[in-house]
């Protein structure tokens, strides 16, 4: 799938934050090789125990990227990267 121009629900124009946005997570990621070292699904799990829930990575990027509504933030994180260029 290739990322939406617009947000399908409130037409927010995301398109322009795809590239940021994956620069972001794997600059991100290679910083944090432990955490992600440990297992190879790249899955962290919520401890519903804490009373604060730590973010994941890419959680954080778009909440410092200003993307704050779920509508917009499901196509970053839903999106299937199947090909690189057209
Ligand atoms: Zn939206």
């Amino acid at each position: 799938m290739i990322i939406p121009p617009r947000c399908f629900t409130c037409g927010n124009c995301i398109a322009d934050k795809w590239i940021p946005f994956i620069e972001a997570i794997n600059e991100d990621k290679n910083i944090d090789k432990d955490v992600y070292n440990q297992n190879d699904l790249d899955i962290k799990f919520i401890d519903p125990d804490q009373k604060k829930v730590e973010e994941s990575i890419e959680g954080k990027i778009l909440s410092e990227m200003g993307i704050h509504k779920y509508c917009c933030r499901i196509p970053f994180i839903s999106n299937v990267h199947l090909i690189s260029t057209i």
